[in-house]
């Protein structure tokens, strides 16, 4: 027999409006691009921007506004008398970008109502979400499923967070009676290309902290990310007219070649670690017998451990590259983005107050590090303390990206009950202003 989905009365009452407005947001191609020349990277973060802006100021948020980089921010203040809220500003924040790693435009979302259970086949390529191989699906016996048509991303990454943050945004400006603090609300660009927290404003900002409403499974309450480093291999080889290249020719993709294959392959590599573990990911390789690159991303929870996969990467090149003197090395580190929980240790309340909300809505806080990082990531860094909030999707950056209405209607509940907790700080021990 199928299983009662997760729901409340008021994650029920949010539902309808959380699926009209998430079906209208991925319609709108807003992937973003790598090679960016300007913020955002592409326009149709602009036209999702423009939307948002005129829905936010339709709910009252008279200062919504799309700034020159396609950031949107607006201002919910606090409740009426009534409510008696009082309590610091907290910011609420998702991007609107899709992901470049699969075809963003054209989305056409379907909902497969009351989710039986078993293998969901999609119209296009044949595209099929199994539950055998996707452990969260098959929980979700009963729940209305949306997915693309198969042959695009669905977009949920992250715009089941905007929706979730309209949604309750709205909900809560039609009940000015309902307890809550100022609220800001931030809606971030090119957040997939790492670079949503490049242009943030936090001084204008003028949150206490902040919460990023992108993460995945129904709970998941997120204060820590990777440490993550680019690195940059340059091989200078000796390009000679093969037919001339006895003894002189030095093939600089020859040594890329064996630089990626004598790299830990078993251990630190993502196909083959988790959890905890650490990697190294060469990602891109190009070039010329005279030039060729590597580009590869390092990534670990410990500063130390990354420092020293940094170390492994840069030994390796150097060692096959200086193996034949003719060849040069040219190597660059870069640093991206830190572990967000050296910046939220200092201030456990901004975690403590998601999860006593999360409480609140009847589910239990699921705390697991995230494998990547969140603009929360160099927000934290920046100076304001930003955890990551569960959006009720799965399967990012791919055809068979889904997710579930009722938790997403769950998270919009949870944001509600967050706005309700921090009008009560001295609770869970936050400094109040
Ligand atoms: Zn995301």
């Amino acid at each position: 027999m199928a299983q009662a989905p997760y729901t409340s009365p008021l994650a029920g009452a949010l539902a309808p409006d959380l699926l009209e407005r998430f079906e209208r947001y991925v319609r709108i191609d807003t992937q973003s691009r790598r090679e960016r020349e300007r913020s955002p990277s592409t326009p149709g973060q602009l036209e999702l921007g423009r939307l948002l802006v005129a829905e936010l100021r339709q709910a009252n948020l008279a200062d919504a506004e799309l700034d020159e980089h396609g950031y949107v921010t607006a201002t919910l203040p606090a409740g009426d008398e009534a409510s008696n809220a009082s309590g610091p500003v907290v910011g609420l924040i998702a991007h609107m970008d899709t992901s470049p790693d699969a075809p963003g435009a054209g989305v056409q979302p379907i909902v497969h109502r009351s989710y039986p259970g078993g293998v969901i086949e999609l119209p296009r390529l044949n595209t099929r979400l199994d539950p055998a191989t996707m452990p969260e699906l098959a929980t979700k016996t009963g729940h209305d499923i949306v997915t693309s048509s198969g042959d695009t991303l669905l977009g949920a990454d992250d715009k089941a967070g905007v929706a979730a943050i309209m949604t309750a945004v709205a909900h809560l400006a039609a009940n000015p009676e309902l307890p809550r603090p100022a609220l800001r609300i931030g809606f971030t660009p090119d957040e997939e290309i790492g670079e949503g927290a490049t242009l943030f404003e936090i001084e204008r900002f003028g949150a206490l902290c902040a919460y990023t409403i992108d993460g995945s499974e129904l709970g998941e309450l997120q204060d820590e990310t990777f440490s993550a480093v680019e690195v940059i291999i340059s091989i200078h080889g000796v390009d000679v007219h093969p037919g001339q290249g006895t003894g002189k020719l030095v093939n600089a993709l020859r040594l890329a070649a064996r630089i990626i294959a004598t790299l830990p392959a078993e251990t630190l590599a993502p196909e083959t670690t988790s959890g905890r573990e650490g990697f190294i990911h060469p990602y891109e390789l190009s070039g010329t017998p005279g030039l060729a690159q590597i580009h590869a991303i390092v990534r670990d929870f410990d500063e130390q451990l990354l420092a020293g996969h940094v170390a492994l990467l840069e030994h390796t090149a150097r060692e096959i590259v200086d193996s034949d003197p003719r060849a040069r090395l040219e190597l660059e580190v870069r640093r991206q983005y830190r572990n967000m929980r050296s910046y939220l240790e200092p201030n456990p309340y901004v975690t403590a107050a998601a999860e006593i909300a999360i409480r609140a809505e009847g589910i239990e806080p699921l705390r697991s590090p995230i494998r990547g990082g969140t603009d929360g990531s160099r927000l934290s860094e920046m100076g304001l303390p930003t955890p990551n909030l569960f959006t009720g999707g799965h399967e990012y950056h791919s055809v068979r990206e889904w997710a579930s209405v009722q938790d997403m209607a769950a998270a919009a509940a949870t944001i509600v009950r967050l706005a309700e907790v921090w009008t009560r700080p001295e609770r869970f021990g936050s400094p109040a202003k």
